[in-house]
């Protein structure tokens, strides 16, 4: 697939056109970005390694039946997508207690949560990305009923999907978020997450050691993030990494 013209650089992809309306070109740069794009870095090799693990988690979703975006890896740092109308919202399930919800609630992080908790986030860097709710969402028309079901259902079952592989890798899924939308060629569709599933987006703790394999370890400084990252692509056994 033709890499055409540069539709939209975000915080550490970069997307491009290709020659068929229905699908997009995503480019995994090396930028790194934490609060709300406050604290911005390069970190080498993280576009590749990124690419890979997202490439291979998106592999196990679709063959558990999550309908997904990602149709292929292109190359080292590029994969194609199909293109997607997104919803505003992110949708972030806890099987720990961590980073927000433990500032939000004054609990200590690490606690371990009884059953998975749902949270949805209102997608907006200027306003800081507020938690809001079902109501919020149909009443504000971000989404339907129907989608708001799906998104928690969907993410709460890439839940049962994800725990067991990272648990046989030896590393706690804390929590993670994703998104959703329609595919522009099927508005009317089936809901489908539309996001990458990376070290950027989850926070993944060593089960032995509680050590932190995610971003956390670019947000709160503790250095050899990219490392991290690659033991984690190892681990799950995600080719190349
Ligand atoms: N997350 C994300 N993008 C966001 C906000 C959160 O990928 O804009 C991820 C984050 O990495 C973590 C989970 O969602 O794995 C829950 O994040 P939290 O609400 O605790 O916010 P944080 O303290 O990470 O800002």
């Amino acid at each position: 697939m033709q890499k055409g013209a540069e539709l939209y650089k975000g915080k550490a992809k970069t997307v491009f056109a290709t020659a068929d309306a229905r699908y997009l070109v995503m480019h995994y740069r090396d930028d790194v970005s934490a609060f709300d794009g406050a604290k911005l870095a390069k970190l080498e090799g993280k576009g590749e390694t990124n690419n890979r693990i997202n490439a291979w988690v998106m592999e196990k979703l679709a063959a558990a039946g999550v309908p997904t975006h990602f149709v292929r890896l292109l190359n080292e740092r590029e994969s194609l997508v199909r293109a997607m109308k997104m919803v505003p919202v992110e949708c972030v399930v806890r099987n720990v207690c961590a980073g927000s919800m433990a500032k939000r609630y004054g609990i200590a992080e690490g606690t371990r949560l009884s059953e998975p908790i749902f949270e949805f986030f209102y997608k907006s860097d200027a306003l800081h990305d507020p938690l809001c709710n079902d109501d919020h969402i149909r009443v504000l028309g971000w989404a339907s009923s129907e989608e708001i079901a799906a998104m928690k259902a969907i993410t709460h079952s890439v839940n049962g999907i994800l725990k067991p592989m990272f648990a046989a890798a030896g590393i706690d899924l804390v929590d993670y978020k994703l998104e959703f939308g329609h595919p522009v060629d099927d508005p009317h569709g089936a809901l489908t997450l539309g996001d990458e599933f990376t070290p950027d987006g989850c926070r993944l703790w060593d089960a032995k050691t509680g050590e932190k394999l995610d971003k956390d370890r670019f947000r709160r400084d503790l250095g050899e993030v990219i490392q991290h990252y690659r033991e984690v692509g190892r681990r799950i056994g995600a080719p190349g990494v």
